[in-house]
């Protein structure tokens, strides 16, 4: 047993890690992982962003965290693809979630986002987030791209580059228009994948074109495959530090009911899995998985998406964060 995998009990001073325990035991932090409040003994940090003040239509995001951590008691070790166990390659360690004090207010919730992750980048942790609403990723992304804009792999049913609505311009289908605008992310290394459903206004779609972004409708994915999308993100991206973003809704609603903006005709969840096991290699810098509504979750079954997304993404992460 790993030192970052032992648990203490204060009563019985028995020894255990809850990964291998009793997995409907214990208080459900994500994967079981140990919640540590010292970051030099951390690599990789899950975070719950508890905040859904940016939504435009059904709120209930802001259950998120919880939810995907309760779920996340599923989640096992070993990947059945590479066989590489996450949790042996990094110290990973759930760190608990930003406290957004200013619940009420958006723009005073996205400085506290903001000053948690400018945190854990100063510490040189690497953050995977459990939202929340898409408009954390906009605070996020400002922590993380110091020196230059970086690259993004987008995977969503909407661009989320519109402006400003009900008379916010941070809100959650505005993340990337800002995150462009004070150069948080090229758009020339952006990729967005999943796009669909109907729009009053095609602006947003028009920004993401405009900018240079490489907007992959969904209607494309199905012309394309997963493996030639894949082949697309790796050359949009590149080498480069790049951001990886998933909005359960561009999973279809069949699969993830539990979330604000549903649009049917979406990816499958064995889509979404083979598309981020072919982004294997890229250097990424952060991820979040985002819009887990459970609210509108009655299954379960996006909570438990959302918690498996992220297992997959971490495996992605270990092993940047090894080189
Ligand atoms: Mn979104
Ligand atoms: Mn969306």
């Amino acid at each position: 047993m790993k030192d970052h995998y032992q648990y203490k009990s204060p009563v019985t001073g028995e020894i255990y890690d809850p990964k291998t325990s009793v997995r409907y035991s214990e208080i459900p932090t994500f994967m079981r992982a140990p919640l540590v409040s010292d970051l030099s003994e951390i690599d990789i940090a899950l975070v719950g962003v508890p905040f859904d003040i940016g939504v435009t239509n059904r709120s209930g995001a802001r259950h998120g965290p919880r939810e995907i951590r309760n779920m996340s008691s599923l989640i096992r070790l070993f990947h059945p693809v590479t066989r590489v166990n996450p949790f042996d390659l990094c110290r990973v360690a759930d760190v608990g979630d930003v406290r957004v004090d200013n619940a009420f207010h958006i723009e005073a919730a996205i400085e506290s986002i903001k000053s948690f992750f400018w945190k854990l980048h100063n510490a040189g942790v690497v953050p995977l987030t459990a939202g929340g609403d898409h408009s954390i990723t906009y605070p996020i992304l400002e922590a993380i791209a110091t020196d230059k804009p970086i690259g993004l792999i987008h995977i969503d049913a909407h661009t989320d580059t519109s402006d400003t609505f009900l008379g916010s311009n941070v809100h959650h289908g505005a993340p990337f228009r800002r995150a462009v605008e004070s150069g948080f992310i090229d758009p020339m290394r952006t990729i967005q994948i999943g796009i669909r459903g109907a729009q009053n206004t095609t602006e947003g779609w028009e920004y993401s074109l405009d900018k240079g972004m490489r907007v992959i409708f969904m209607d494309e994915v199905d012309q394309l495959g997963i493996d030639g999308v894949i082949e697309e993100a790796r050359r949009v991206v590149g080498d480069a530090s790049a951001y990886l973003t998933f909005d359960v809704d561009g999973i279809d609603p069949a699969y993830t009911p539990g979330t604000g903006t549903p649009e049917i005709g979406g990816l499958t969840t064995r889509e979404a899995l083979a598309l981020l096991r072919g982004l294997r290699g890229l250097n990424f810098v952060g991820a979040d998985v985002v819009e887990v509504s459970p609210p509108f979750d009655n299954s379960g079954n996006t909570a438990l998406v959302g918690a498996t997304l992220m297992y997959e993404i971490l495996c992605l992460l270990v092993e940047t964060a090894q080189k």
